[in-house]
């Protein structure tokens, strides 16, 4: 690994700084567990790592019936999926941060940097996706809120510039919510997604977000229309899943062939909503 300086501020404005006095070759470190694997393989080589962990405040994670759940940028995956406000409100996020990796990764890893690492197939997006999530962005002049429909711009790009630090992500209350998170991986344990989904029913509304089938996580909006106001007979889960199928655009890579991801898409989203209705 290429050597580098190691900064752990201990404030907000003091993280913006150094990365900015640092310019584009500074990077922030969370739980590491992407950004140190990729220094390994040389495939980030920052000269400064800006260590946000120092700072109090990204640890926190609180839950109010009105207001919802915010989760601070360094709270742990471990620690998010086993919250109660997240379990007893938000089960299927739980669910989703439960398959990241193994015991040791969630240990370290958080959602701020599933998220700000902008892979299309990071297990916390498509949950985030379905329940409207808000990402908290800190910037030198300027803090700003930004929906998460807006925050994935492709492949590793997000809508941050240089400096800008997640702080938390924010995810609104729900009355009447249920969901369903399923990953299709290659191995059961301590393995990537080659498809992920969520889906879920707020009210009467379905909602489907789906994983690893574009450069970003993507809401199926056809699929949506479809399903809102509708009866969930066999018949119209069926439709709904081949519309969401049909708006899958994957690739073909080592996980898995085009055509897989687009069936599985079609099984995971009928599957969910059998469930949902069921
Ligand atoms: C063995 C192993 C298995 C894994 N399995 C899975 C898996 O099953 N599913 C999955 O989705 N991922 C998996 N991952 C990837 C990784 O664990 C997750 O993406 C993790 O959530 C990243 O969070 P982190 O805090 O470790 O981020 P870091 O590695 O610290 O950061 C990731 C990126 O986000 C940026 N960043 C982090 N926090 C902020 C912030 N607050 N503001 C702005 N930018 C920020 C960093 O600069 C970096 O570019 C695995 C990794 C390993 C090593």
């Amino acid at each position: 690994m290429k050597s580098f300086e190691y900064f752990k501020p201990q404030s907000l404005k003091e993280a913006s700084e150094l990365l900015i006095k640092h310019g584009e070759n500074s990077h922030i470190l969370n739980g590491g567990t992407d950004l140190v694997v990729r220094m390994r393989e040389n495939l980030t080589t920052p000269d400064v790592i800006v260590d946000i962990k120092g700072i109090k405040e990204l640890h926190k994670i609180s839950y109010d019936e009105k207001e919802g759940l915010f989760v601070g940028a360094c709270v742990k995956l471990s620690d998010m999926a086993h919250n109660r406000a997240v379990v007893e409100n938000y089960s299927f996020l739980a669910d989703a941060a439960e398959t990241v990796g193994s015991g040791q990764v969630r240990n370290l890893a958080t959602m701020a940097g599933n998220n700000c690492n902008a892979s299309p197939l990071a297990d916390t997006s498509t949950p985030i996706l379905a329940l409207d999530a808000v990402v908290c962005i800190y910037g030198l002049n300027s803090e700003r809120e930004v929906s998460i429909h807006d925050f994935f711009k492709g492949v590793r790009k997000t809508c941050l510039s240089h400096g800008e630090i997640v702080t938390g992500i924010k995810i609104p209350a729900y009355k009447d919510l249920k969901g369903v998170f399923i990953k299709n991986s290659r191995r059961k344990e301590v393995d990537l997604s080659t498809v992920c989904t969520t889906v879920a029913k707020v009210g009467n509304e379905i909602r489907i977000a789906m994983g690893a089938v574009a450069p970003t996580p993507i809401r199926a909006k056809e699929a949506e229309k479809l399903a809102n106001g509708a009866e969930l007979t066999d018949e119209m889960i069926n439709k709904i899943a081949d519309t969401a199928a049909s708006e899958a655009k994957p690739i073909d890579d080592v996980r898995a062939s085009r055509e897989y991801r687009i069936e599985m898409v079609r099984v995971m989203v009928r599957r969910s909503l059998e469930q949902l209705r069921d």
